[in-house]
């Protein structure tokens, strides 16, 4: 039987206490992680972290999938440590296996071709089913329909400071649908044709496209040319209902048909940053810079030393990824007029 979250008008009635953050209410929304049994210490290990940063304060649902079944160790050990209530789900067939249109004789060639060249993953069959179900439907999964928002969590993850403010009441409140912490160049060689497959999707449906989007924190040229900018997706908050919209689903199934996931190896991350940066208004991406986040190898830690402060971080404001010269984020200040914090040179 599936378990069904409180509605949103329940939500409201729950008062929490928020310490700082002058916070009544909880917005509809859940944590998300993709994980498998043997993932059971490095995932422990990223709860924690947002249970002693955040979700004590809020106690937010967690929501685990898996292609398989959790074992008891996994949901036992996991509900300990979750303040909110935890949820375990199996992913159907359909959302881990190959469409009918896709010849597996040709992915797996392309796998052998990939794993020769040495390019991450390249040679791994789960990563592809991994990544199209990131892509496509997490958030169709029966266990997340009732909700409005997903903060997603990886396992062996790490937050650096206190987060004052409720990311999910961020978003709603200021009509945002996506967001992100660190971003940075993809491997051309895992996306050969995903930004033909892209423009293509934006010949076909130029309904779906809003004036005034993020194309050229992805685009040098207008859309020529994609630059492989990416926000890193192992870290999202970010709206459900958008990526259950009409236009995000046409876009998903435009990408799908092609069989890219399986041909190359095309990643969640570039999958979803493009669909952020063509579909919405530049506004409507949220980039995080008070959390301070670590995802092997790479940390973002806020330069603000005062921020850092307030919030009781943890972090060296040395190792922040931003301002490096594989990061993208230059191009997001720079896009969006704003000014880099002082001290940070072109090249740090
Ligand atoms: P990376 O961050 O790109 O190096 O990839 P990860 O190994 O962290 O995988 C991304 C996410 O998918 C993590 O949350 C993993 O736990 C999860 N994941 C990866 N492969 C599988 C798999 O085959 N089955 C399941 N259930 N989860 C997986
Ligand atoms: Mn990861």
């Amino acid at each position: 039987s599936k378990p069904i979250s409180p509605s949103y008008e329940e939500f409201r009635a729950h008062k929490v206490q928020t310490p700082g953050a002058n916070s009544t209410f909880r917005v509809n929304a859940t944590f998300v992680t993709l994980a498998r049994n043997s993932d059971i210490w490095d995932i422990s290990k990223s709860i924690r972290t947002i249970e002693d940063r955040f979700n004590h304060n809020y106690n937010y649902d967690w929501v685990f999938l898996n292609d398989q079944d959790f074992d008891d160790d996994f949901k036992k050990l996991t509900t300990s440590l979750v303040s909110g209530t935890t949820y375990y789900g199996r992913i159907p067939k359909e959302h881990w296996s190959y469409p009918d249109w896709v010849d597996q004789e040709k992915a797996r060639k392309a796998r052998e071709e990939m794993g020769r060249k040495n390019i991450i993953y390249g040679e791994s069959e789960s990563y592809r089913h991994m990544c199209r179900f990131e892509s496509g439907f997490f958030f169709h999964h029966p266990l997340m329909l009732n909700y409005e928002y997903y903060w997603r969590v990886e396992p062996n993850i790490e937050l650096f400071c206190d987060v004052g403010t409720d990311p999910f009441r961020l978003l709603k409140e200021n009509n945002k649908m996506y967001s992100f912490v660190i971003s940075l160049y993809e491997y051309h060689e895992t996306i050969p044709s995903l930004w033909s497959t892209v423009k293509e999707f934006i010949k076909g449906h130029p309904e779906h496209i809003p004036k005034g989007n993020a194309m050229d924190f992805i685009s040098e040229d207008s859309g020529k040319t994609y630059n492989n900018c990416h926000f890193w997706s192992n870290f999202e908050v970010g709206s459900l209902d958008w990526l259950r919209s009409q236009e995000y689903t046409d876009y998903f199934s435009a990408l799908d048909q092609t069989g890219g996931f399986f041909y190359e190896r095309w990643g969640d991350a570039p999958v979803h940053s493009i669909a952020a940066s063509i579909l919405l208004k530049k506004e409507q991406i949220h980039f995080f810079n008070d959390i301070a986040y670590y995802h092997p190898p790479f940390t973002h830690c806020p330069s603000d030393e005062q921020a850092r402060l307030d919030l009781r971080c943890h972090c060296n404001p040395n190792d922040n990824f931003d301002f490096r010269g594989y990061s993208c984020t230059s191009r997001w200040y720079k896009l969006n007029g704003w000014k880099k914090p002082p001290g940070v040179k072109e090249t740090d």
